[in-house]
Parts: C-alpha cells; structure tokens; sequence
C-alpha cells in the first residue's frame, strides 16, 4: 500500500508526500496499477475512499503537457463534486508545471468558459448538460481525449444524464481509457459498462 511501489515519477511521489498522502487507500491500491498500465477500471466505491485521488493520479500520469488539446474528461452529477475534484486534481498536479483543469457546470455563464475554452485545457471537469451544450456548439472537442472518468455514475444515471453521456461519449475516441465510479451497481450501470468498456478491471472496496 506504498505508492513508492507504483511507476509514477519522482516528483508524483514528493506531491503524495507533501500531502501527507503516505499509504493508498483501499480503492486507490486496488485500481492504480491497472489504470496506470491503461486499462478500463469500473470501482464501487463511496465519497471518502480516495477514490477522487485514484482517478486523478491514474490521468494525470498520461497527461501530455505540451498538448493542448483536451486530454482528460470527468464528468460528475454535481457542481460541487466537480469543483471538489478539480481541486484534488490541482493539488495533485502541482508537480507537473502548466497544467491547465477547467471546470464547466452549469449556473456559470457559458460566456467566461467559452472564454477559457480557447485558452485551451489539459482537464476538463463538469456536469454533463453544460459540457454537451459546449460540445454541441463546438466550443470543445474531446477527439484527442485519452481518459474518460465518470464519477458517481449511479447519481448521473438517476439525475437522468443517460442522453447526455451517451452524446458526450460518441464524440470521444473508441481508443480513450474508460475509468467508472460508482457506489451502487443497479441493471442500468452495468448495460452502460458493456456499451462503453473494453475488459474492464473490477474493484469492489
Ligand atoms: P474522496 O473519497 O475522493 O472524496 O477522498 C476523501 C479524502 O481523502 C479527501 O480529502 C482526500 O484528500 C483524502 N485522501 C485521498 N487519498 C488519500 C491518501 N492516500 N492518504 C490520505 N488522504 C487521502
């Protein structure tokens, strides 16, 4: 359960240990060397079991930052879960210089992210009606994307984003790594699962 153990770089390891971020946490111990070596993990797993750092450790170590284009895309049920996960991102990025994670939700003016957008980002975090509208408009494009995260998929399917994950997800490449979350697993998670994940890897903590 010591990071040390998993091929992240030096610098990832000094960021955990300014943290305080010693030991993985069960979910975190279970999904990184998988996601680190680019499989699809699909995790039940509840707030407070560091599942936000395991999936922001897991893009974060494909990020490119010299590339612009949108690279990682985590789509959250909420505005508050999406500001909370773009600040674990944040935090956990700091070792790595210029990169750039832009939240987009709803209750923002589309104007200023629209703004941000042509600045370009490495991550985008957001709700999935504001990112389709932005798709839509084609104010983002996600067909350089490398890692899909959804969070809370559970809460997004009972929300009733189905349509808007699945328009979200069609302009996404087939090749993107898929990691999903979720603390229940009712009929409807698992039909999403088999659409969207290649041999996925299980993680129940
Ligand atoms: P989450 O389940 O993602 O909401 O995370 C719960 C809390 O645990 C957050 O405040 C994280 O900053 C913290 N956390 C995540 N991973 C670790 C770790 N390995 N060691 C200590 N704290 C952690």
């Amino acid at each position: 359960t010591d990071f040390a153990n998993l091929p992240l770089s030096s610098e990832q390891l000094a960021t955990l240990k300014t943290l305080q971020y010693n030991q993985m946490t069960p979910v975190q111990a279970q999904s990184l060397p998988a996601m680190l070596a680019g499989d699809d993990v699909i995790a039940q797993a509840q707030t407070g079991s560091g599942k936000t750092a395991a999936f922001a450790l897991g893009l974060l170590a494909r990020l490119n930052p010299a590339d612009f284009h949108v690279q990682s895309l985590v789509l959250c049920p909420t505005r508050e879960l999406a500001e909370q996960v773009a600040d674990e991102i944040r935090r956990l990025a700091r070792s790595q210089a210029n990169i750039k994670v832009l939240t987009l939700c709803g209750g923002v003016p589309s104007r200023i992210q629209t703004q941000s957008l042509q600045h370009g980002a490495h991550v985008i975090v957001g709700t999935p009606g504001r990112i389709l509208d932005h798709l839509t408009q084609q104010r983002v494009h996600f067909s350089r994307l490398q890692t899909l995260v959804l969070d809370e998929a559970d809460r997004m399917l009972d929300m009733g984003f189905q349509a808007e994950l699945d328009q979200i997800i069609a302009a996404t490449p087939a090749t993107r790594q898929t990691l999903l979350f979720s603390a229940t697993f009712p009929s409807q998670i698992a039909s999403l699962t088999e659409r969207l994940m290649r041999s996925p890897k299980h993680v129940v903590v």
